[in-house]
């Protein structure tokens, strides 16, 4: 990948409200054109990230390069590039038709204006005629939604960051809205970056799903992360679960830490539980969803262990050898080395 191909790079970014800090990012690219996934808890600095990435907010430190460039938040010129949709939708107290216009108004890029706003409501499956007078109180909660994408699209963004897009709206809209981001990726090559709980979504269309979690980063997609209050045991740190499981997450050390991460890909999946002394952890559980992820052709399983939820990759192969399927009983295995302590 050439700086070229870069459309962000995020260099030692924190950023805090107040004395918190909600952003700690050491390094974070994203690729031209691509589609990245943001995946994580309430709280976990989604937002905050997409809005930095909006030029919305200025990070307390660090530096954000565009295109290979470094750019600063609240410039005029960026932000007609690089657009933001949130979960409540904006709009002015205007009709859909001013809505939708005011960006290429702004731009002074009226030309064929009519056609162009005919179209984007086209897009996002509003028809022209009924919708264009509306007051911006005359809409759905869904409409509102669609019409505040379509004012966004029209103006044929290089970069378009969805914050939980279809969390508050009907199904209708939620599919019109989906199908509006991916065909402007197609179209303009507009690079997409999508926050959202919607894991089948995002696993069918993104290139790279980034998890957060307490404003820190992992790159390698959703990943198991188990929050503290950890206990000391004969030398060891563990995780007691209420229904009598204990999960060994340190056999050397004691760690005051708030959480750890054991990652998907150190977990194997079996059905019964074996003598094996790598692995200090034979959890049961069962599984409650398998997902699809297109492009990898690879399953995405999640599992509850009693109330933790595990999630790992498994192969089309191996679903059919252990004929796995939500519901099963299952016995997922891990080392406590490969456990990650986060302070
Ligand atoms: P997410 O989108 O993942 O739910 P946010 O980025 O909204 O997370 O929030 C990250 C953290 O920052 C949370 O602890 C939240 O309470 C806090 N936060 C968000 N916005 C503000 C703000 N304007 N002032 C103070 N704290 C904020």
């Amino acid at each position: 990948m050439t700086k070229k191909d870069l459309i962000y790079y995020l260099k030692e970014i924190r950023h805090f409200y107040g004395d918190t800090k909600v952003l700690e990012i050491d390094d974070l690219k994203i690729e031209k054109g691509s589609i990245t996934g943001l995946i994580g808890p309430n709280g976990s600095g989604k937002t905050t990230l997409l809005r930095v990435l909006a030029f919305a907010e200025k990070p307390k430190f660090g530096q954000i390069f565009y295109k290979g460039r470094p750019e600063f938040p609240f410039s005029s010129t960026i932000r007609s590039k690089v657009t933001l949709l949130t979960q409540k939708p904006y709009l002015l107290k205007r009709t859909v038709f001013e809505n939708i216009s005011y960006g290429l108004k702004i731009r002074k890029d009226t030309d064929k204006l009519e056609k162009r706003v005919i179209e984007a409501l086209n897009n996002v499956g509003l028809d022209f005629k009924d919708f264009a007078l509306r007051k911006w109180h005359e809409l759905s909660g869904g409409e509102a939604q669609r019409v505040a994408m379509a004012a966004r699209l029209i103006l044929k963004p290089e970069v378009l960051l969805l914050d939980e897009p279809t969390a508050s709206v009907d199904t209708e809209s939620a599919k019109l809205i989906r199908k509006a981001s991916l065909k402007a990726r197609d179209v303009w090559g507009t690079t997409l970056v999508i926050a959202s709980h919607d894991l089948q979504w995002l696993y069918s269309i993104s290139d790279k799903q980034f998890s957060l979690f307490k404003g820190n980063i992992f790159a390698t997609g959703i990943e198991n992360i188990i929050s503290g209050p950890f206990e000391n045991l004969d030398d060891k740190v563990v995780k007691k679960l209420d229904d009598g499981q204990i999960i060994t997450l340190d056999v050397t050390q004691k760690k005051e830490c708030i959480a750890v991460i054991i990652r998907k890909k150190n977990i194997t999946i079996e059905l019964f539980e074996s003598t094996d002394k790598i692995f200090h952890n034979q959890l049961s559980g069962h599984i409650v969803s398998m997902l699809l992820e297109e492009k990898r052709g690879d399953i995405m399983v999640t599992v509850f262990v009693h109330d933790l939820t595990f999630v790992l990759r498994v192969t089309p192969d191996q679903i059919s050898n252990l004929d796995l399927y939500p519901g099963k009983k299952v016995v997922l295995k891990f080392s406590s080395s490969d456990v990650e302590w986060i302070k």
